[in-house]
C-alpha cells in the first residue's frame, strides 16, 4: 500500500517513514506542496498525508484542489495548528482525518490504518504463500501463475487461514466462520472441504501440504519454507518469523520488531537530531540580539518562525511535549506584529527553557510508552467564555484536547461527531432554557459511558441528589477554578482506567535490563528496572510490583536468594516470580522451583514467548486478586486488602506529612430491614451502598467493606472536619435515596459513622479504628443517621440531619 507524505520538516518525515514502513506501507515523501500536487494528480496513492505550512503550496490548497479534480483517495492533514478553525477549513476543504502536531505516534498510525480500512484496500491486497497468488478483489486464486478452480467454501476457508496464519481453527471454528448461520452442516463438511483443496492444490503442483491437521485441535496454516519467507521479515535476524502472507494482520511478534526497530531508528534520529540543536538555536541567539539592539530583519524573523514551528513536530515526536509546548509559544511570539527589546526578553526566556528541556533529556528516546500517551478529550459544556477559556488553557498542560460547547444542543452535536473520553456540563445556559440535566440523563443511557462532572452554581441538595440519581459521577460547585476543574477531571478518568501491571526486573546485565523494558513497555507494562541486588529490598517495598523477575547469578545476592526472602514475607507470598536466566542446568532449575519461582525462562530471550509468559502470569493473578480483593456483593475493597492499602497510606502520610482520615461507617439497623424486606433487598441496598460510596469519593481513598454493613473508608490529606463534612455531604444523598421491595413498600437507609484523623487520634491502623469506631458507637447512641468525630477519646457531634 502507498502513501504519499508532503511533509517539509525532514526529521519528522523520516520519522514518520520508519513507522509507517515497519507497519508496511510503502512512503514517498516530498517537501514542496506544489510538487506533491502533481504526484498525487498523476499516480496512484491509497492515503495522502499533508502538512498544512509547506513551501510553494499549502496542505490545505493541496486538498481542495484534488478533491475539486474529483480524485477521491483518503486525505489527512497534519499540522501544529491547534485552532479549531484550522481544522473546520481542513475538513471542509474534503481531508477525511486531521492530526495536530505534535502527534502520538501510535495514534497517527491508527488514524492512518482506519484511514485505509475505510477505503477497504487492505482487504484487496493479494496475499501470498510460496507460489500461490490468492487475489480477493478478483476473487482468485493461482498457483505458479495458472489459475485454481476452487468451490467457494474452499476459497474461503483458504482466505480465513491466509489472513491469519497463526491461528488454529477447530472445525466447529471454521463452520463458524465461512457458513451461513442459517446452515447446520456436520464437523464433516469442513472436512471434505479441506481435502478437496488439498487435491487441488497438489493437482497445481504444490508439493508441500499447506494446510497441517493439529491433532485434537483443527487445522493451521504451515508456515511456508524458510527461504521464501516475505523478504522483510527474513532480514531480521534475532527473531525470525517464517509464516507471513503479504497482507497478513500484524501479530504480537510483529509489533514487537517494529517497536524494537522504531526505537533503534528513534535513538539514531535523536543523536542526529541534538547535533544539530545549537545550530538550529542560533538563529533564536540571533534574533534575540537583532531585536534588543533594533529591529529584527525580516528574512530572520521568518527562518526562525519556520525552525520555532519545526521544532514543534520534532520535539514532539521524541517525547518532548514540554519542549513542543515552548516552540510553539516561540512561533507565536514571532508572530506579534510588533516586536521590541520586551519580546527580546521573553524569547530569552523560552530559549532557555527550550535548552533546559532538551540537556534533560536522558539518552535513551523516547519510549514506546511516552509516544503512546494519546492525548485525552474533554468536552466542555458550558456558556462562560472567561471560564471555558482558563480550562482550554490549564487544560494544556494535563494533555488534553479540549473542545468546548456553549449549549447542550452543540454538545449532542460534538459527542456524535467525536464523544469525548470526560465531559463537564454546566447546568444551566443563557441562550436556552433547557436544563443540563436532560443531556446528563441521555449520556446515562450512552453505552460505553462518557464519566461527566456536573458543574454548577446553583447548589441545591435536589441538584446534587437529582445529579447523582443521573449518573453523574462528580459534582463540582462554581466558582472553582480552572485548576481545580482538570484536577478533578484527571482524577475521574484515572478513575476509570484500568491500572498498568508494574514489573520489577533484577538482572546485574545492563543490557538485558534495556532489552526486556524495550521488549515489554509497548504492552503498557510499567517497568522498573534494578541493576544492584544489594537494593532489592527497598526497591521492592517502594515499586510494589505486579511481577518480579529475577535473574539467577549476581554478586552479593543470588536471584535465588531474593526469591527465599520474597516467599518468607507474608506481604508477597503471592507475587509472581519468574526468572530468566542463561542455565539450563536442570539442578538449578530444580532448586528455582524448590524456592518458589512460578516460572523459568531461558535466555537468549525469545520476546513473544516472554510477554505470553507473563500476561499468563498476570491474568492469573488477577484472577485470583479478584477473589481476594475485591469484595463480590459490593465491589468495594476487601477488609484484607484494605488493610494493606491503608497501612501503606499510613505510611506515606507520615513520610509526607499530612493527615489521614480513618472513617468507618454502619448502615442503622439494617437487621430490621433484612426482616421487614427481606435479604435479597438487604443485598441490593449493600450493593448500592458500596458503588455509590465509590462514585462518591476520589481514586485515592480507599473504600472497602469490613463485614456485614460495615464499611471502612481511608481519605488521605484529609483531616477529621473535613472528611466528616464530606461523609455527611454523602450522607444527605444516600438517606434520599428510595429503595422498593417486592411489595411495593419504598423504605430509606441512614447509616452512622465516626471519624478519626492521623496521627491526632493515633499512629498505627488500630488504633485509628478504634478511635474512629468510638466515635462511630457515640453516633449510633446519639440516635443514627449522623456523622461524628472523634476527638481523642471525648467524641463531639459535628452535624446530624
Ligand atoms: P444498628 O443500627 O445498631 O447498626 O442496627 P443493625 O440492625 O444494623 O445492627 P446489627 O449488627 O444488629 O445487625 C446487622 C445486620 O446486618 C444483621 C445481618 O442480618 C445484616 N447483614 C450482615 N451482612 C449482610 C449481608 O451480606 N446481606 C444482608 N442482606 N444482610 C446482612
Ligand atoms: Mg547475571
Ligand atoms: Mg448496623
Ligand atoms: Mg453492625
Amino acid at each position: 500500500m502507498k502513501i504519499l507524505l508532503v511533509e517539509d520538516d525532514p526529521t519528522a518525515a523520516y520519522i514518520l517513514e520508519q513507522e509507517l514502513s515497519t507497519h508496511h506501507y510503502t512512503v514517498e515523501i516530498i517537501a514542496d506542496g506544489q510538487l506533491g500536487l502533481e504526484l498525487a494528480r498523476t499516480f496512484h496513492y491509497d492515503l495522502l498525508v499533508l502538512d498544512i505550512i509547506l513551501p510553494n503550496l499549502d496542505g490545505i490548497s493541496i486538498c481542495r484542489q484534488l478533491r475539486s479534480q474529483g480524485l477521491q483517495m483518503p486525505i489527512l492533514l497534519l499540522s501544529a495548528k491547534e485552532s479549531s478553525s484550522d481544522r473546520v477549513m481542513g475538513l471542509e476543504a474534503g481531508a477525511d482525518d486531521y492530526v495536530v502536531k505534535p502527534y502520538e505516534l501510535p495514534e497517527l498510525i491508527a488514524r492512518i490504518q482506519a484511514l485505509l480500512r475505510r477505503g477497504n484496500s487492505t482487504l484487496n491486497t493479494v496475499l501470498t504463500w510460496e507460489k500461490l497468488q490468492f487475489y480477493p478483489d478478483a476473487c482468485q486464486v493461482t498457483y505458479s501463475g495458472s489459475l485454481l478452480h476452487l468451490t467457494p467454501k474452499e476459497y474461503s476457508i483458504l482466505e480465513l487461514l491466509l489472513r491469519n496464519p497463526r491461528r488454529i481453527y477447530s472445525r466447529s471454528a471454521i463452520l463458524d466462520h465461512i457458513w451461513p448461520s442459517g446452515e447446520f452442516p456436520t464437523e464433516e463438511a469442513v472436512s471434505t472441504q479441506i481435502k478437496g483443496l488439498r487435491q487441488k492444490l497438489k493437482g497445481a503442483g504444490m508439493t508441500v501440504n499447506l494446510i497441517d491437521t493439529v491433532y485434537g485441535l483443527g487445522y493451521r496454516l504451515k508456515a511456508p519454507p524458510e527461504d521464501l519467507s516475505s523478504a522483510k521479515m527474513s532480514q531480521e535476524k534475532t527473531e525470525p518469523v517464517k509464516t507471513r502472507s503479504h497482507s497478513a494482520p500484524i501479530t504480537p511478534a510483529d509489533k514487537l520488531q517494529a517497536e524494537a526497530k522504531v526505537q533503534a531508528v528513534l535513538q539514531q534520529v535523536w543523536e542526529h537530531f541534538k547535533e544539530s540543536l545549537p545550530s538550529r538555536m542560533m538563529l533564536f541567539e540571533q534574533a534575540i540580539a537583532q531585536l534588543s539592539t533594533g529591529t529584527l530583519e525580516l528574512e530572520l524573523r521568518l527562518s526562525a518562525q519556520a525552525e520555532a514551528h519545526r521544532l514543534i513536530g520534532s520535539l514532539g515526536s521524541f517525547g518532548l511535549p514540554k519542549g513542543s509546548e515552548v516552540a510553539l509559544q516561540i512561533e507565536q511570539l514571532l508572530r506579534l506584529e510588533s516586536l521590541g527589546k520586551n519580546e527580546a526578553q521573553l524569547l530569552r526566556y523560552l530559549l532557555e527553557q527550550l535548552k533546559e528541556i532538551v540537556k534533560d533529556k536522558p539518552t535513551t528516546t523516547a519510549t514506546a510508552s511516552d509516544l503512546k500517551m494519546g492525548l485525552s478529550r474533554l468536552l466542555v459544556v458550558d456558556d462562560d467564555a472567561i471560564l471555558t477559556e482558563q480550562i482550554e488553557r490549564e487544560a494544556l498542560n494535563w494533555g488534553f484536547e479540549v473542545k468546548v460547547a456553549t449549549n447542550p444542543t452543540v454538545a449532542r452535536r460534538s459527542i456524535s461527531s467525536h464523544p469525548p473520553d470526560v465531559i463537564v456540563l454546566d447546568l444551566t445556559f443563557s441562550d436556552t432554557k433547557e436544563n443540563g440535566l436532560t443531556l446528563l440523563a441521555e449520556l446515562a443511557q450512552r453505552t460505553p459511558r462518557i464519566p461527566t462532572l456536573v458543574l454548577t452554581a446553583r447548589n441545591q441538595l435536589s441538584d446534587r441528589v437529582e445529579v447523582a440519581r443521573l449518573g453523574g459521577n462528580v459534582f463540582l460547585e462554581k466558582p472553582i477554578s480552572s485548576e481545580e476543574i482538570i484536577k478533578a477531571v484527571t482524577q475521574e478518568l484515572n478513575r476509570n482506567q484500568k491500572p498498568e501491571a508494574k514489573i520489577l526486573i533484577v538482572d546485574d546485565d545492563f543490557q538485558v535490563l534495556a532489552a526486556v523494558s524495550t521488549l515489554l513497555t509497548p504492552w503498557g507494562f510499567q517497568v522498573k528496572t534494578l541493576v544492584d541486588p544489594q537494593q532489592f529490598w527497598e526497591t521492592l517495598a517502594a515499586t510494589a510490583p505486579d511481577l518480579l523477575i529475577l535473574d539467577i547469578e549476581m554478586p552479593d545476592f543470588s536471584g535465588i536468594e531474593l526469591c527465599q526472602v520474597v516467599r518468607s514475607d507474608p506481604r508477597w507470598s503471592d507475587l509472581p516470580v519468574l526468572f530468566l536466566s542463561g542455565h539450563n542446568d536442570p539442578e538449578i532449575v530444580h532448586q528455582v522451583f524448590a524456592v518458589g519461582a512460578d516460572d523459568y525462562i531461558q535466555k537468549p530471550i525469545i520476546g513473544p514467548e516472554l510477554i505470553a509468559r507473563i500476561l499468563n502470569r498476570l491474568e492469573r493473578t488477577r484472577i485470583l486478586h479478584r477473589f481476594t480483593e475485591i469484595d463480590e456483593l459490593t465491589g468495594t475493597a476487601t477488609r484484607r486488602k484494605s488493610i494493606r492499602d491503608l497501612e501503606k497510606l499510613i505510611r506515606f502520610a507520615e513520610c509526607q506529612n499530612q493527615p489521614l482520615c480513618l472513617i468507618t461507617i454502619d448502615l442503622d439497623h439494617f437487621k430490621h430491614i433484612n426482616d421487614q424486606h427481606g435479604h435479597t433487598v438487604g443485598d441490593s441496598v449493600l450493593g448500592l451502598f458500596g458503588e455509590r460510596l465509590k462514585q462518591f469519593f476520589r481514586s485515592e481513598d480507599i473504600v472497602a467493606r469490613w463485614g456485614g454493613e460495615e464499611f471502612v473508608l481511608g481519605l488521605y490529606a484529609m483531616t477529621r472536619e473535613k472528611g466528616a463534612k464530606r461523609l455527611t455531604d454523602f450522607l444527605k444523598i444516600w438517606c434520599q435515596q428510595e429503595f422498593t421491595d417486592g411489595n411495593n413498600q419504598t423504605f430509606r437507609v441512614t447509616f452512622s459513622a465516626g471519624v478519626a484523623e492521623y496521627s491526632q487520634d493515633g499512629t498505627k491502623l488500630p488504633e485509628l479504628y478504634r478511635a474512629a469506631d468510638a466515635a462511630l458507637y457515640q453516633a449510633k447512641a446519639m440516635g443514627r443517621n449522623r456523622v461524628l468525630v472523634s476527638n481523642m477519646g471525648s467524641t463531639h457531634k459535628v452535624e446530624s440531619l
